[in-house]
């Protein structure tokens, strides 16, 4: 082997103080400077090498660590999101027919889908100019979900920060997956797995598909998210009608929310959209001329609007309308509590309602004015509640409080509130039954006179039931107890027809939902709706409420047939059209058209009896009424409910404890239907004609006994009998009878109840 020597002489012996690669033979002072610089050279390049080591391997085990957290092959469903909007609700204008928009539910947000066919132009450029002008061809070619070259930018920037404008990194189609997921955690995970989802959602959907649900996602300030709400917010426009300039004003508001807010700082809106209108004219998105012509064009948000749209609060039929869905989302599509007010408020629903906006209004109206409640004497103001229903079950107005209504959600005294229903739960629990099995006609006789008991094994007359007026009357006929609201006909009549079937036939067949069959109180006694106090004179456990008994009582305007009451006809989705509720209002017969004739007659007579009736103030101008008081024991609560040939309605009176309600002369409840109800006939031309029966024949009968007339009957009046059940003809007065008093003629001042 050969050994080549250092031409120039053997090599220096190495020195302690230093030394140099090249072999250079330097001054001592050189050397040891250069010795040191080659020991930190050495050291520099070892920690150098250490920290690419490190590095790589931190790399490493950090795209693995990301890696297992994200899901590469996640692709995000844009149609998902289309639901996840406000609902709209809508009435139908009464005298033109045309639906219009009522109210919107907003629940979190505010945002209204609309298609990107719906979207003008001019928006798309815009926020494609100021927030990712590579999503489309217009300046090269279009990237595909992700812009490496602004988030390579981005990056350096996050951890040099080189450049005070912050300007994310973020496409379009990145933003949206961080507006739909909702994840916007500073993190590198996240990141990438926001980089891996935009690259597959390029992947599975158009330019176009990925633009409209960006468009309708984005936070454009005062909790309203999307162009639409956005449009409607600060322009009162749709979004299909904006200009450039307008378009411009939401583009700018999405990088900052807050700080771009035109209602709050306008000024700063107004320097940030004419930036975006020069980027656009920059990324030749508009021409010169557009660009000019925009300048000049002044822009005003619709501030005042807005806030009366926000401070405007349901009114008693929308807050029943809520509960209403609610429940029915509940029962019929087996949702909680929770997830049927999550799709009520942001489900995106249109809901058509059943409501009749001039009789709301009249409602409303009545309802915050004292006149209404005049009659009372009370110096502390009673509560009051009123339901209007058309004869086949649809709500067309409600009043759940009185005075002007200051929350959303509030005790609705329509529909929440069980009160004693007093007599007027006699034509419904037990009249129209006894009517229906020929137990009674129009004009049975029956004997005002208390019930009989036993005592010591013997039947004696007990003290019970008493009636309003002072001691009793002895014979009476079935219309006449209606009219006077005797008692202890109902009573009897009740007895006959037993207590059992009247609580099934309001429990089974009218809707009465309160009723309660039987509850062990902690003595051990047992409490029960199913008696002869109950169900005769209104005495119940819990009570009833305004709505049901205003559905109970269509059966007497509407020839018998019974719909649930209710405040909607359909609730749709709006991204699916799928109908997701409905009500077609099928009805069910439940008692015959003859016994609701009847029936009706006999509630005429309440109204418009000749001489005596406890409702004879509630006639009003323009259409007949029938109808029936109640008044539960002292006074506590008061009602009328009454029928025109297209109205039910139940109004009623009572405090929150239990308090006399006092009068003087005109019956409350009455006085305040006729207020309204006045008001609400005149909406009609036609005030209509409640049904007839031609299995039901008009006959005169005798006013003493109840018979039909024969020609030697003193007195007489013209009764409604099926003709099925014809009562016998009087053979009291056949042999030449005189004219006796009228033995039932009401003295007392006080025979409403
Ligand atoms: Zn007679």
């Amino acid at each position: 082997m050969a050994y080549v020597s250092n031409p120039k002489g053997p090599a220096p012996t190495p020195k302690a103080t230093g030394s140099t690669k090249k072999g250079k033979t330097t001054s001592p002072g050189v050397v040891a400077i250069k010795g040191t610089l080659g020991f930190i050279g050495r050291i520099i390049a070892t920690v150098f090498l250490v920290c690419v080591i490190t590095g790589c391997i931190v790399a490493t085990v950090m795209s693995i660590y990301v890696l297992q957290l994200v899901n590469t092959n996640d692709v995000i469903d844009l149609r998902n999101f289309k639901q996840n909007y406000t609902s709209i609700i809508y009435a139908e204008n009464p005298e033109t027919g045309e639906t219009y928009e009522l109210q919107r539910l907003i629940g979190g947000e505010n945002r209204i889908w609309v298609g990107i066919d719906k979207i003008p132009k001019y928006m798309q450029q815009a926020v494609i100019a100021i927030e990712d002008k590579r999503f489309d061809n217009k300046l090269g070619p279009a990237h595909s979900g992700v812009d490496w070259r602004r988030t390579l930018y981005a990056t350096v920037n996050y951890f040099v920060s080189f450049s005070a404008r912050t300007q994310g990194g973020s496409t379009l189609t990145q933003q949206l997956i961080k507006n739909i997921t909702g994840e916007d955690e500073v993190s590198i995970p996240r990141k990438v797995q926001e980089i891996f989802r935009a690259i597959n959602v390029e992947k599975v959907y158009s330019k176009d598909d990925i633009l409209e649900a960006y468009l309708n996602t984005i936070a454009l300030g005062n909790n309203t998210n999307g162009v639409q709400a956005a449009a409607n917010l600060y322009f009162n426009k749709d979004v299909q009608d904006l200009t450039l300039m307008e378009c411009c004003a939401l583009a700018s508001i999405t990088q900052n929310p807050s700080r771009y807010n035109p209602f709050a700082h306008p000024e700063n809106n107004k320097e940030r959209r004419e930036y975006v209108l020069l980027e656009m004219l920059n990324q030749g998105r508009i021409t010169q001329q557009e660009y000019d012509n925009a300048l000049k064009e002044p822009i005003t948000f619709k501030k005042e609007e807005a806030m009366q749209k926000k401070g405007s609060k349901w009114n008693w039929f929308v807050e029943n309308l809520i509960d209403e869905i609610v429940s029915d989302l509940m029962t019929k599509k087996g949702m909680t509590k929770q997830q049927a007010e999550a799709k009520l408020f942001s489900g995106g629903l249109r809901i058509y309602t059943t409501m009749n906006p001039m009789i709301q209004k009249i409602l409303d109206e009545k309802y915050t004015s004292d006149e209404t409640f005049k009659a009372v004497t009370n110096k502390e103001p009673p509560q009051s509640a009123m339901a209007i229903i058309d004869p086949h079950g649809k709500i067309l107005g409600i009043a759940g409080q009185r005075g002007e209504k200051v929350s959303d959600r509030g005790f609705n005294y329509a529909t929440m509130a069980k009160r004693q229903p007093g007599s007027s739960i006699k034509p419904i629990a037990t009249y129209s039954q006894a009517i229906e099995l020929g137990i009674i006609n129009y004009s049975s006789p029956i004997e005002d006179s208390p019930m009989k008991e036993v005592k010591n094994g013997e039947e004696v007359m007990s003290t019970w039931p008493k009636n309003h007026y002072a001691g009793y009357k002895e014979n009476m006929t079935v219309v006449r107890a209606i009219q006077n609201s005797t008692n202890t006909v109902a009573v009897k009549v009740l007895d006959m027809l037993t207590p059992r079937r009247a609580f099934d036939f309001l429990k089974n067949k009218l809707g009465i939902t309160t009723l309660i069959e039987a509850r062990k109180k902690e003595d051990g006694t047992v409490l029960t709706d199913v008696g002869l106090a109950q169900l005769g004179l209104g005495s119940l456990t819990e009570g009833v409420t305004v709505l049901e008994m205003t559905g109970a009582y269509q059966i007497f305007a509407n020839g018998g047939t019974y719909t649930k009451p209710y405040s909607y006809t359909q609730v749709l989705d709006a991204a699916t059209g799928e109908v997701i509720l409905e009500n077609k209002g099928d009805s069910n017969r439940v008692i015959s058209d003859e016994t609701a004739y009847i029936m009706n007659r006999l509630l005429y007579q309440v109204v418009n009896g000749a001489t005596e009736g406890t409702g004879l103030a509630a006639k009003v101008k323009g259409a007949e009424v029938v109808g029936k008081t109640g008044t539960s024991d002292d006074n506590y609560n008061q009602w009328f409910i009454g029928c025109t040939p297209k109205y039910v309605a139940a109004l009623w009176i009572g405090y929150d404890r239990n308090k006399e309600v006092t009068y003087s002369s005109s019956y409350p409840p009455v006085n305040a239907w006729k207020q309204v109800m006045q008001e609400v006939v005149k909406l009609d031309k036609d005030p209509g004609t409640f049904p007839v029966s031609d299995g039901v024949v008009q006959e005169a009968y005798c006013v003493e006994t109840g018979e039909l007339a024969s020609p030697y009957c003193p007195t007489t009046a013209i009764g409604y009998y099926n003709k099925n059940n014809l009562p016998n003809i009087c053979t009291k007065h056949l042999n030449g009878g005189t004219s006796t008093t009228d033995p039932f003629a009401t003295t007392s001042s006080n025979f409403w109840e």
